[in-house]
């Protein structure tokens, strides 16, 4: 694979960067995933919007510019052969060669910037999305900033052991008694053809996908009430889904193993899928 670190695309065996780096040793670093059908960006403009408002959050420079990080993102497509499959992309504040909680003095410390993709054939055509995944409820301990995208990824990922360790396929987070998100995607129920799912706040990333999929559902004429909602709610729900960048819509047949439904993906959640996959796909760069 070809990877591109700061100005250079390279090997990636020859890729390098600093121990000191602050990514690597705090997690002071933003990221971003940008999916690709057809050999085609999914909503790259979204990704880079907030990409600037993580870093401007975080008082990151911007390593370049959106048409620089628009050809580095099709470069890679392009010498890496990839037809479906991930961008990742990270941004990291760098280091000045120390270890020091201050932050360094960005006159003399440029951030550090990673991109590699991710060869995933049958992204669109998942067999998951097929089936749907389970879920279960796990308590959201994470910090208070979730609307910011950084590499603190420790939860999420015991998130995702504790699923496993429980025969499910992801978890969803409760805080105050009311669910926030998934491990790496957002939550949905249906009801008597209402959609409900959080509303927007420091609470939960907002999803690219999110605000592409409510926007579509509102064009479908679908209903949707943006408000919390309780675990119990979702689990007496006629349907449930989840929406990220790279699992697009994707149904949940089951939660703390009750099943949704007829146990089968729900109407709403698969017709959703099929227009955010068709849309986004026309409108791909
Ligand atoms: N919430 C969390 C916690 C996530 O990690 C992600 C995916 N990175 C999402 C929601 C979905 O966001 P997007 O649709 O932009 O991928």
């Amino acid at each position: 694979r070809t990877v591109y670190v700061n100005g250079e695309y390279l090997p990636e065996t020859e890729a390098k960067v600093s121990i000191f780096d602050r990514g690597f040793l705090m997690a002071d670093a933003v990221y971003e995933v940008t999916s690709v059908l057809d050999g085609k960006l999914i909503d790259f403009d979204g990704h880079a919007v907030r990409l600037k408002r993580s870093l401007d959050e975080l008082d990151m420079a911007a390593p370049c510019t959106k048409d620089e990080l628009l050809e580095i993102h099709r470069k890679l497509v392009e010498v890496n052969g990839i037809v479906e499959g991930l961008v990742y992309l990270q941004v990291s504040r760098g280091s000045d060669g120390d270890r020091d909680f201050v932050f360094p003095d960005p006159e003399t410390t440029k951030p550090t910037i990673v991109l590699f993709t991710q060869n995933k054939p049958g992204l669109a055509n998942s067999p998951a999305a097929q089936k749907g995944i389970s879920v279960i409820a796990i308590p959201d301990i994470r910090w208070h900033r979730r609307d910011i995208k950084t590499t603190q990824l420790l939860y999420p990922s015991m998130g995702k052991m504790m699923a496993k360790k429980a025969g499910a396929d992801d978890a969803w987070l409760i805080e105050d008694g009311y669910v926030t998100e998934g491990t790496s995607n957002n939550a949905y129920f249906v009801k008597d053809g209402k959609i409900v799912t959080r509303p927007l706040s420091n609470d939960i990333l907002h999803g690219i996908t999110r605000k592409a999929v409510m926007r579509m559902a509102e064009e479908a004429q679908m209903e949707i009430v943006e408000r919390l909602f309780t675990i119990d709610e979702a689990k007496e729900a006629d349907e449930a889904f989840v929406t990220s960048a790279s699992a697009f819509v994707m149904p949940v047949v089951s939660i703390d193993g009750v099943q949704l439904g007829d146990g089968t993906p729900g109407r709403i959640a698969k017709r959703l899928r099929e227009i955010y996959l068709e849309e986004s796909l026309q409108a791909a760069i």
